[in-house]
């Protein structure tokens, strides 16, 4: 697994290309900084995989929740110094407070919802550290803690990283695929992993706020960017039209085949791109059964990603699978099993023939 940030880097190049003096510095600063944290990341899933995962006790209700100051400091410097331990007082600085009460309610969603304990499903601790590095764009997993910038670089607003439910919901979403199907972060396995993180970023938002399907923005980081730049990060409902450049496919017909190396334009394969092809089948999915997403088609996607796919889950896979799994949770030709065939027939993804669960003609590239 590499670095899963909530900047596109398409985005960020962007602006290092074309941006102001100092939106372009900070943009570069963000590629490079997040360049080094990926092989940290890429380290930590190796030492995993080499020693089986070391599976901590069950501690149902006990994850503690922890927040950090770096105060400025990068990598060396995490997680920092404690400012803020479980069930202290809030902090007089508002984005420990945020860190602290959005980790929170992302773990109430998936105990209450889902029944699963933190993201490991075992009550692992959360770690948040906040304001790392200086004016830095971006928030991410680790593959052992949540890590925030304080913006205000040039393409969030200063703050917004933190504020995000759906953002925070969305990388410590990444942990939960991390400790299950374990998406191959390149090309289209990486895009479902960028994909199941929106999903579960919006379900958490949706749910406290009570908004339902038909309410909902679908965006993800909603007023999180300058807004010069655009609205949001991704559109679930109108892939490609969040902000000035978005260049998130809607369907396969604009599907983009990009290589998978080393070069940011690229993505690791698009993996921030086509996730917008799921994204979509999901929310088109949710839109026709109306209501709660996250009683609807919610539970359905869960499934899918805690116990059908293998890591080289391609979108066809993800199709089948969630068909599968609809038509066992509401019965064949239920509203809810025709809704999710319909969502993937929106974006002209065929299902594989089968459940999905079955794939044995792709090699599992290591991780890179
Ligand atoms: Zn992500």
């Amino acid at each position: 697994m590499v670095l899963c940030a909530i900047a596109p880097p398409s985005l960020l190049l962007r602006l290092a290309d074309a941006g102001s003096r100092s939106a372009r510095e900070a943009a570069l600063e963000t590629i490079r900084v997040s360049e080094r944290l990926r092989g940290r990341r890429i380290a930590v899933a190796r030492a995993l995989r080499e020693q089986g995962v070391a599976v901590p006790p069950d501690r149902p209700g006990v994850t503690a929740n922890t927040v950090f100051d770096v105060e400025g400091g990068e990598e060396s410097a995490l997680p920092g110094r404690q400012v803020r331990g479980d069930g202290d007082p809030p902090s007089a600085d508002a984005a420990v407070n945020e860190a602290y009460d959005h980790a929170a309610a992302t773990v109430a969603f998936y105990r209450e919802v889902h029944a699963r304990e933190s993201i490991d499903g075992r009550g692992l601790d959360l770690v948040s550290s906040v304001h790392f590095g200086q004016r830095y764009d971006n928030a991410f997993w680790t593959g052992e803690q949540m890590v925030y910038g304080d913006g205000g670089g040039g393409t969030f607003v200063a703050g917004a990283l933190t504020r995000s439910l759906d953002v925070i919901a969305h990388e410590l979403t990444h942990g939960v695929t991390q400790y299950t199907a374990n998406l191959v972060y390149e090309a289209q396995s990486g895009a479902l992993n960028e994909s199941f993180s929106d999903v579960f970023g919006i379900l958490v938002k949706q749910r406290a706020g009570g908004i339902d399907a038909a309410s909902s923005d679908w965006l993800i980081g909603a007023g999180a960017l300058e807004p010069s730049l655009g609205t949001a990060l991704r559109s679930m409902l109108a892939p490609g039209t969040a902000y000035s450049g978005d260049d998130q496919p809607a369907d396969m017909d604009s599907y983009r085949d990009l290589p998978v190396d080393d070069d940011p334009r690229n993505d690791s394969g698009g993996v921030h791109i086509n996730s917008g092809i799921p994204n979509r089948a999901f929310a088109e999915a949710a839109r026709t059964l109306g209501g709660n997403a996250w009683e609807t088609v919610g539970p359905v996607w869960y499934t899918v990603l805690t116990e059908r796919l293998r890591a080289n889950a391609q979108f066809a896979d993800a199709a089948a699978a969630t068909i599968a799994v609809a038509a066992e949770r509401y019965g064949d030709g239920s509203r809810e099993h025709d809704a999710v065939r319909g969502g993937w027939d929106a974006v002209k993804v065929a299902p594989t023939p089968g459940d999905g669960a079955q794939r044995s003609s792709t090699r599992r590239p290591d991780p890179r």
